[in-house]
């Protein structure tokens, strides 16, 4: 039988602050075998429990933690931000370094497309709704210097610092509140306006549209005026409908089904083309959350498309010792053979009783390990606790 993979989400700073090999040591010490790091990385304010140097943290938003190597990027205009906490070239091979000598693997856990500092400097390759508003969070998939970055910065982190695995994190189509700040957003809005507002009209992706066969700036006119003339209604019980494939594939005359297939070549070429940069180095596992048919019209993620080619893809663990192995048999049907299928385990489920019943409940029903979500998040004593339980008897 394989060894269980078990990696703990990591942040750069925690290590660093904490002295690298104290923090190293005791990752190790809880048995687990991998760090997922995070190189590119979007906004938050976090609370470090067990960090000396910053228990509350305000973090940038959208910045990279190593130092990016110029001469890669020579075929976009896009430049990522370096966060403050990167004190020079050596920030980032010293963690990996030292991670290597204590023969834990490293994936390097990279967020594309969330980052409000980019969307914000590049605001002509931010997402568009129909109305022409940028949305400051969200690159979009589409835009050519868009596409040139990402694969520059996959080959960058890949390149240079050899990674086992790279997290794949919004590398898509990004739902339309997400990145919204402190949201005042009082007046409802139903589920299926909210899905034609948060559908990017930018350039790149009407002019996609339109080589599709469809005339792309026409459908963009149509759908903010369908929207200028819902948006003003109060929204009643008949507005409560969700966002089905009926409505999918018959709004605006079957249009829309016509601009989203558009839009899943757009964003599943990419997803294609990046793990495809990172596997020119050779045999870097791609890992990313689970893809399911029903987020593929939010994200443009073709699941059938795209799930062949992961490695490792990670999960939530039902609640219920009971519903984890047919979880966990749904999952494994629509998986290659080969992926490894990997349960998560948030600050929440970190007690004893909770990590003796989801590690044991994932281990009878034959999953492959676990993520820790994340290391500098929660207690110390909730480490040693993930250390007891990986060691229960299987
Ligand atoms: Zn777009």
């Amino acid at each position: 039988m394989a060894r269980e993979y078990n990696t703990i989400y990591t942040y750069t700073w925690d290590l660093h602050d904490e002295g690298i090999d104290r923090a190293l040591d005791r990752i190790a010490e809880a048995g687990l075998t991998n760090i997922s790091l995070a190189v590119s990385y979007h906004i938050s304010t976090y609370f470090l429990p067990h960090n000396p140097k910053r228990k509350l943290y305000y973090g940038e938003d959208g910045a990279v933690y190593f130092q990016p190597d110029p001469g890669r990027y020579d075929r976009t205009r896009l430049r990522a931000r370096v966060s403050h906490v990167v004190t020079g070239p050596d920030y980032l091979p010293v963690l990996v370094e030292g991670l290597r000598k204590r023969g834990l693997g490293f994936t390097a856990w990279i967020v594309y497309f969330y980052n409000h500092h980019m969307a914000r400097t590049f605001p002509d390759c931010a997402k568009q709704d129909a109305f022409g508003n940028p949305y400051l969070a969200q690159l979009c998939p589409a835009c050519p210097d868009v596409r040139e970055y990402v694969l520059a910065l996959t080959d960058d982190v890949v390149g240079n610092y050899r990674p086992d695995g790279v997290y794949i994190e919004s590398l898509s189509y990004l739902r339309f509140n997400y990145g919204f700040m402190n949201p005042k957003v009082f007046a409802e809005i139903p589920p299926r306006l909210q899905f034609l507002m948060g559908l990017c009209f930018c350039p790149s992706c009407t002019e996609a549209a339109s080589r599709a066969g469809m005339d792309g700036d026409a459908f963009r006119a149509e759908v903010a005026a369908l929207l200028e003339r819902e948006l003003a209604k109060v929204p009643g019980p008949a507005e409560q409908m969700p966002v089905d494939d009926e409505f999918l594939d018959t709004a605006l005359g079957g249009k829309l089904r016509k601009y989203l297939d558009v839009r899943t070549e757009t964003a599943s070429s990419l997803f294609e083309a990046v793990v495809g940069k990172a596997r020119s180095y050779g045999n870097v596992r791609a890992e990313t959350a689970l893809l399911s048919k029903t987020g593929q019209a939010f994200s443009g993620l073709d699941a059938a498309r795209l799930l062949p080619l992961i490695d490792v893809v990670s999960t939530g663990i039902p609640d219920q010792r009971a519903d984890i192995a047919p979880a966990l048999q749904k999952h494994r049907a629509v998986l290659a053979g080969e992926t490894r299928l990997l349960g998560n385990i948030g600050p929440a489920d970190m007690f004893p009783e909770v990590l003796s019943d989801k590690i044991g409940g994932m281990r009878e029903a034959g999953g492959d390990g676990f993520t820790f979500y994340n290391y500098g998040l929660v207690r110390e004593q909730q480490i040693r606790w993930v250390g007891e339980a990986l060691k229960e008897k299987r």
